[in-house]
This record gives structure tokens, C-alpha cells and sequence, in this order.
């Protein structure tokens, strides 16, 4: 299981909608807008 960052869903890798590399790490996402609020913002969600 992995956890989105932005809204803390929890989910298989598979079912990420999105995924975001930031500084060698992989973020996964529920949605389109979790990965654009991650985007712009990372340090907001790390
Ligand atoms: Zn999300």
C-alpha cells in the first residue's frame, strides 16, 4: 500500500491515478488534482 501525500488514501500502487518523482522519491495519487496540489507544492506535503 502506498499513501497520497495530499488527502492520506491509502491505496495499491496499481490504483494511482497519478504519480509524481520529487527529489528521487515516487509519490502516488488518488487523483489529478492531489498530484497538481503536490506540484505546486510539495514542501506543503512532505
Ligand atoms: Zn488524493
Amino acid at each position: 500500500m502506498v499513501t497520497d501525500p495530499v488527502c492520506n488514501m491509502k491505496f495499491e500502487p496499481a490504483d494511482a491515478v497519478e504519480t509524481v518523482e520529487h527529489e528521487g522519491t515516487t509519490y502516488y495519487f488518488c487523483s489529478q488534482d492531489c498530484a497538481e496540489s503536490f506540484r505546486e507544492e510539495p514542501e506543503d506535503y512532505i
